[in-house]
Parts: C-alpha cells; structure tokens; sequence
C-alpha cells in the first residue's frame, strides 16, 4: 500500500501462557459500576449502566511480573486510579443476551481507568463530553488477558489496588451493579461488538490522587497483577 504517512502499530496484549497476542479494537469502558464509588461521586447508584471509550492507543501494555511506566499527564492537578476487571471479546455480535454472553468473552485482565479527575469534573458541569478526563494519552495500563477458561470463577474475585503499599480500593468483583453479563449486554445493544474490543468495567470505591514517583499495584483473584509507576 502506497501510505501518506507510516501507518500506527497495532495495539496487542499479550496471553497468559501462550506466545499469542490479542489485537485490540476499541476499548469500551463503563461508568459507575459499583454502589460504593457510584455514592462517593455523589450519585445513587441506581442508574442504566453508560459508557465511555478511549483510543486504543491509550493502552499501556504491562507484562506479568514487569512494572510499567505512564507519565504524569497535562493539564491536571487531580490525576487518579481506578483499578477495574477488563473483559477482552472475542467474538462479536449485537444485542447478545447475558444469557449468552460467556460465548462472546475471549478472557479477562487487570486494567487502571486513569482518570484526570478535575478535568473530568468540570465537564460533568457544563455538560460536555469526558473525553479530556478520560481518554487521554497512556490513560490505561492493562496486564494481559488470562483466557476465559483458565481465569476461574470470576463473580467471586477480588480486586484491589495498593499505592505506596497501602490498601487503596479493596472490593469484590459480585459487587458490580450491572454485571459483565449485563454489560455485554446493553454494550451490544447500542454498539455491534467485535473481536478484540476491550471493556473496563468499571471501579470500586477508594479512588484517589497519585503522582510522580508513585508506585500502583493491583490484581484481581486468578487474573494475576499489575504494577505501574507514575513517573
Ligand atoms: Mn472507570
């Protein structure tokens, strides 16, 4: 192909115990998922479950056992974690039922929701999209994927994530209000999924600050963990 410039990389996260990489295509993410964040940013938490994307090239690739490194982003003075469960599909469709949601997920990984929250803030207030809250560059660190079948019982996994060594957000994966299922879901009512889509889940209470120097550890049961330093 005759290109006006040199094409990007292709975004791929690597596979648990294998040497294949899951080419990605769009990442999806949910907005309060959890009845406890959902209340700390001053909301019910009894709401339809609403989504928000980042670029594919937001993500930042962290092996197993590595730890990775972002930049303190532009423009904010509020930069926080959200530790979430990110589901990798690998089969696509449009309006699936939770029913048959299990068959659409190639597998699962540990991913942080990095959030301008100040930015993020003031658009909520004049009503204007979060893309600059959310969306921006390195703005999602991910492990890779444990595939479905070797990921164990995920309802019941835990999810945490530590700064400094210090427990930040601790919770439980049954405590998401709209569950993966369901996300799959309403997701595919309103967009036609497709292989290699990524889906933030969404996070727990106890999101907050970090900055330059910072060290986030995270990890979900069976999914294994994930390590990023602020620099
Ligand atoms: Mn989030």
């Amino acid at each position: 192909m005759n290109y006006t410039h040199t094409p990007p990389d292709l975004v791929a996260v690597p596979v648990v115990g294998t040497s294949q990489l899951f080419p990605v295509h769009r990442i999806y993410c949910v907005g309060r998922n959890y009845v406890e964040h959902a209340k700390e940013m001053g909301f019910t938490g009894r709401e339809p479950p609403f989504f928000f994307l980042k670029p594919a090239d937001a993500l930042v690739v962290v092996p197993q056992g590595s730890t990775g490194e972002i930049a303190y982003p532009s423009q904010t003075q509020n930069f926080h974690h959200e530790i979430e469960l990110v589901v990798a599909i690998g089969k696509g469709g449009r309006n699936i039922r939770a029913a048959d949601a299990h068959q659409h997920i190639y597998g699962y990984a540990v991913g942080l929701d990095m959030t301008r929250r100040d930015l993020q803030n003031e658009m909520k207030k004049q009503g204007r999209p979060w893309c600059i809250g959310k969306a921006f560059d390195q703005s999602a660190p991910m492990g890779p994927i444990t595939p479905l079948a070797q990921a164990g019982p995920i309802e019941t996994a835990e999810i945490y994530v530590k700064v400094g060594g210090q427990d930040r957000q601790r919770s439980t994966i049954d405590k998401l209000i709209w569950s993966v299922a369901e996300t799959i879901e309403h997701l595919s009512a309103a967009w036609e999924l497709q292989a290699g889509d990524l889906i933030f889940t969404g996070t727990p209470e106890g999101v907050a600050a970090v900055g330059p120097g910072d060290v986030m550890e995270g990890g979900i049961t069976g999914l294994g963990s994930l390590s990023v330093k602020v620099a």
